[in-house]
């Protein structure tokens, strides 16, 4: 049976698992897909077992896309240029003692891919607004980067993760804006997206949106369920024409970590449908 892991802390919640098992029936491949709740401070022991014990590639989420990256042979440039790793892919061909990992990111492929292709919405020349700077963030802005977005500007509440991505990222379409900054001089902004984890946390968050919005403007929050009800409500009631949640990306960033283990694209649709449906069942 092959091996492969979603690591986490915490990792309970996390759908990977049978969002993996229902690509696997899909393409008849017989595999085992465990979630892995590792402390920080146990993280690269953890991973170094798993690979030990045979696994052969996997999945990491928060707390430890920047750690994932610095425990890597190597790194694809998405991952590179995100400095967060959500993929791990074995190198060796699984017996050595010292397993080798490649590094992935398809956070950001996972979000272009649901906006574009399930939501019908055009990236090229969009001027959008990104809210938060941390491991997600830094793996969606290259990907719109690339999908030919004509301005990204980056807002946080800290201002040093914030100068690190902008800094890493380094492209002049990307500008950095400090939490609740004015910005009576912004363009119109045709999407706002919410990176952070706030209201994972139960705060009580002022979102910082642009004062300049696009007459059909659309918000997307990268989260899902409860989670992201806060700001897709904000942004329902200053107007967005659309609300995404993250679940379409969670299941496209999952479909590209499983065509890099298995050499397989899977269709989504029908897992999408499944996991929205038992959402709305709560
Ligand atoms: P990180 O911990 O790396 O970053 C958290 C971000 O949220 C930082 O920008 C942080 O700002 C900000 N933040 C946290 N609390 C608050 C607050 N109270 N007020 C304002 N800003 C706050 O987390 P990730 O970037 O990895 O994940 C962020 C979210 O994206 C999570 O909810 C995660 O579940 C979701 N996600 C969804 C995916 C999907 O497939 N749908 C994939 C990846 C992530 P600061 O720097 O100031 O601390």
């Amino acid at each position: 049976m092959l091996r492969y892991a979603v690591f986490g802390h915490p990792v309970a919640h996390s759908r990977s698992p049978a969002i993996h098992a229902a690509f696997a029936a899909q393409c008849g491949i017989a595999l085992d897909y465990a979630r892995i709740d590792a402390a920080p401070d146990a993280f690269a022991q953890a991973v170094a077992r798993f690979g030990h014990d045979g696994g052969r590639g996997a999945n990491v989420t928060l707390p430890h896309k920047a750690a994932a990256a610095a425990l890597c042979t190597s790194l694809s440039p998405r991952a590179a240029r995100a400095g967060a790793v959500n993929t791990l892919v074995r190198l060796d061909d699984g017996d050595a003692s010292t397993p080798r990992w490649h590094g992935d990111n398809t956070d950001g492929v996972g979000l272009v891919r649901d906006v574009r292709e399930r939501h019908d919405l055009a990236l090229d020349g969009a001027r959008v607004w990104l809210i938060g700077a941390g491991g997600a963030a830094a793996g969606v802005a290259p990907a719109l980067l690339d999908a030919g977005v004509a301005r990204l500007v980056v807002v946080n509440r800290g201002a040093e993760r914030l100068a690190q991505l902008v800094a890493r990222l380094d492209d002049p379409r990307v500008q950095p804006r400090a939490w609740g900054d004015g910005v009576d001089d912004a363009p119109v902004f045709d999407l706002v997206i919410n990176s952070t984890s706030a209201a994972r946390d139960a705060a009580d968050v002022e979102w910082p949106l642009p004062s300049s919005l696009a007459p059909r403007w659309a918000a997307v929050d990268l989260g899902y369920g409860a989670s992201a009800r806060p700001f897709l409500d904000a942004a329902g009631s200053r107007g967005a024409a659309v609300g995404i949640d993250g679940l379409g990306m969670l299941v496209e960033q999952a479909a590209e970590s499983f065509r890099l283990w298995h050499g397989i694209a899977p269709h989504t649709d029908d897992v999408y449908a499944m996991l929205r449906r038992e959402l709305d069942a709560g």
